[in-house]
């Protein structure tokens, strides 16, 4: 998984999130004011005759309420409180929640900057445009924490995140622990791409192989959000499909070897080194903190080093 940018700030976030999604969700028309969502939620408490006590007081105080839009998920769940209520399910996983993804989905997408679906590095996330008006999305919001298992958790922004359809589809009511984009990242799960022959004949660089004659397969911790996660979105499945993009790596490694490149380094007029005639070789995007921003780039990152082509780096603490 490819974690939220570097630069992400989720004190910031929370505090984006209630000023852009959640005043203007609760707030009436045209009005902005600090106690919108709290009143607007309020009523829906106080109608609310299924809700037992203990939940409706529980939420009438306004720092729960707020906590279940902009808190850490985990500890909501950590908390201990039973959050048990129709009240979810009525209001954020069949109103809220539709709304939320209709009208914020767009700015959700903008504002955490993944541009490539962070589940599995290979679709565009972003969101565009038509002439004609409306928005084209070319991703769905994933709720980390099913929306039927835990309807509480529904709108909560830190349990939302921008993934392809593929992968949202694949990941559909998955109940069981997964990897989590806002704090876990491939590269710290000791994930990793790499390649061997099908017959486990002896790898020699200097033999080419034909895509028929290797496989592609994922190294990782022993970790069940990570296996889980490999496992339920079928990456080893679909990565095994990328063989073709392997090749190229593998025989670019091949052709570009130490003394070529040595070579290349020595013509002055070109300017070039050895990060960079790599670079363009390979693509730019190439380092952990990067792989958000272009497909296949935790991939091809993978394999170069698995070749011997790119030196190995620690990936980044966040
Ligand atoms: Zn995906």
């Amino acid at each position: 998984m490819i974690k939220v940018p570097k630069e992400f700030d989720a004190e910031e976030y929370r505090q984006w999130a209630l000023d852009n999604i959640y005043y203007k969700m609760y707030s009436s028309k045209g009005s902005k004011t600090q106690n919108s969502i709290f009143n607007k939620l309020r009523e829906h408490i106080q109608n609310d005759q299924m809700l037992n006590k203990d939940l409706r007081n529980y939420l009438l105080v306004e720092s729960n309420l707020i906590n279940l839009l902009v808190g850490s998920p985990k500890e909501i769940l950590n908390s201990g409180e039973n959050l048990e209520g129709e009240l979810f399910t009525k209001h954020f996983v069949k109103t809220r929640y539709p709304e939320l993804r209709t009208e914020f989905g767009g700015i959700i997408s903008k504002k955490l900057n993944l541009r490539i679906c962070p589940y599995c590095n290979r679709a565009y996330t972003f969101s565009v445009q038509k002439n004609l008006g409306g928005n084209t999305k070319t991703f769905q919001l994933d709720h980390i924490y099913p929306k039927e298992k835990y309807p509480y958790l529904a709108i909560n922004i830190f349990n939302l995140v921008p993934v392809c359809a593929a992968c949202n589809h694949d990941k559909l009511n998955f109940s069981d622990e997964f990897i989590n984009p806002f704090e876990q990242s491939w590269d710290k799960s000791g994930v990793a791409f790499k390649w061997k022959y099908s017959d486990e004949t002896e790898r020699l660089v200097e033999l080419i192989p034909h895509t028929e004659d290797f496989e592609i397969y994922i190294n990782h911790k022993d970790i069940d959000f990570v296996k889980n996660s490999i496992q339920a979105l079928g990456l080893e499945e679909i990565y095994s499909e990328h063989k073709t993009e392997a090749l190229e790596i593998i025989k670019l490694a091949q052709k570009y070897n130490t003394s070529y490149i040595e070579e290349l380094s020595k013509y002055e007029g070109l300017n070039l080194n050895e990060f960079k005639i790599k670079r363009d070789l390979l693509g730019p995007n190439l380092d952990a903190k990067d792989h958000h921003k272009r497909p296949l780039a935790k991939f091809t990152r993978d394999i170069a080093e698995d070749v011997g082509f790119l030196k190995p780096v620690e990936p980044p603490d966040s």
